[in-house]
This record gives C-alpha cells, structure tokens and sequence, in this order.
C-alpha cells in the first residue's frame, strides 16, 4: 500500500456531526462509519488524535444565554465534548481499536488528565488519543482546541470534518453561485470573515504553520481518501 500522505493528524469532528440527520444527541450509525474509518486509518500506520465538539448536547453561548452565566454554561459545553468522546472511545474499543481519553478538565475517573508527553507516547504505540473537554477554559472553542492540541503533538495537518464539504466565498445555503476554494491562505480566510473556523482557530493555526483541511463528515470515508492524497474540500494554508 502507498505510503499515506501524513504520519500524523489531528482530527476535529463537530457535535452536530455526530448527530447525524438527528441534530441532537448522538447517532449510533454515524459513530459507528467514523470509528470504522479511523480504524482504517490506523491500520495504514497513520497517528491520530481527535478532538470532538458538543454542539450536538450544548453550546454555552446559544443555548446559555439570558439562563446561565457564560462561564458555567462554556463549562458545561466543555463537559458535551467529554460525552461525545466516551461515546466514540466505546464504539472503537467494540471494533479492537486502542483508545486512550484525556481531558482538560480533570475527571479522574473517567479520564486522563491531559498531559502532553503521555499523548504522544500513547499516538506511538498506535493508540487513538481522544482529547475531550476543549483546551479547558471558557470563551474558547474546541476548534482553537483541535489547533491547539495539533500543535503541541506536532500534528502534519488538522483534518476539520464539517457538515459543508469545504470552503466557499459565501453561503452556499443561502446563495447559489457561491465558490469553493481548493485552497485558500489563512489570511484570506481572517479578512473576508469566512465561517471556516473561528478567528482565534483561525490565527492560532496560522501562528504555527499548521495546514488546515476542511471537508465533509457526510461521507467518512473521506478521511482514508485524503490521507491517500486524494484532493478533496479546501486545504487552509500560508
Ligand atoms: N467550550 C469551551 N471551551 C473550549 C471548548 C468548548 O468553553 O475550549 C464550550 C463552549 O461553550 C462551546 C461548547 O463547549 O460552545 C461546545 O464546543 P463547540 O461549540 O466548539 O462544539 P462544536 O461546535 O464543534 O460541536
């Protein structure tokens, strides 16, 4: 088999991703076709780490506001990941896969704390590392997370699996001529605002020279595709 494209990835799926047509809560068959094709992956030889949203249980701001203080609703947000990563931990051990969940919040019970050199011994011994509850801190969000955690594991690329299968210039909901970009610089993507990531997601992967590549969940196996090469959604970059 050729050799795969990246050694190793950081992969960010949403929440909403993982409630498939349900929008809320988890869907049990899109679980299953994520952990299959993260298993592919890793039998191709290829390290990955995964940061998954909560937007499929909570999002402090929109679900929050007017009821609960930003802070404990982003803590509670922060708690929505750590659910979605037992949830997909579970489905990949049922498949053989090793799994290993840190959190940025201590839950000592249920996970490891996040601690960086135990990541990364964990992604060379094959093992899937999940990293739940974000970077840990309010008024952040877990795609500044999935950057952040790129960065510190020296990650080749973050694989950014969206509901949408790249990059436009415009809505492509609201708008039928909108454009989709191959690729497109992180500072086009800051100046004309685009809803790739958010701004601080954004600007901390251009700090660190991190490539960004934006596609669709909707087809899992579009993870195995890009980490064969194959040109898929828009890659993000300098
Ligand atoms: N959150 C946070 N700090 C983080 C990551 C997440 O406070 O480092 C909270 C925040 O309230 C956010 C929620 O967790 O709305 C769920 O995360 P996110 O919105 O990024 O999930 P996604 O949209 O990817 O499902």
């Amino acid at each position: 088999m050729d050799e795969p494209k990246y050694k190793r990835v950081l992969l960010k799926i949403s929440g909403e991703a993982l409630a498939g047509e349900k929008h809320f809560g988890l869907d049990f068959q899109v679980l299953g076709q994520v952990a299959d094709v993260i298993k592919e992956c890793v039998n191709m030889g290829v390290q990955i780490g995964v940061v998954i949203g909560g937007g499929n249980f909570w999002r402090g701001v929109k679900n929050g506001e007017g009821h609960i203080e930003r802070t404990r609703a982003d803590h509670m947000g922060m708690l929505a990941t750590a659910m979605n990563c037992m949830a997909l931990a579970d489905v990949l051990e049922q498949k053989g896969v090793d799994v290993r969940l840190q959190t940025a919040l201590e839950i000592r019970e249920v996970a490891e704390p996040y601690i960086r050199a135990r990541a990364v011994r964990h992604l060379e011994k094959g093992r899937v590392v999940l990293f739940g509850c974000g970077v840990g801190c309010p008024f952040f969000s877990t795609d500044t997370a999935a950057v952040l955690r790129a960065a510190e594991i020296n990650a080749d690329v973050i694989l950014l699996a969206k509901n949408i299968d790249g990059v436009y210039d415009c809505d492509p909901a609201k708008n039928a001529d909108a454009v989709k970009f191959d690729a497109i610089t992180y500072d086009e993507v800051l100046k004309r605002h685009l809803a790739v990531m958010d701004s601080t997601a954004t600007s901390l992967s251009m700090d660190n020279h991190i490539p960004v590549l934006v596609f669709a969940l909707k087809d899992p196996y579009n993870i195995v595709r890009v980490l064969r090469g194959e040109k898929i959604g828009t890659i993000v970059k300098e």
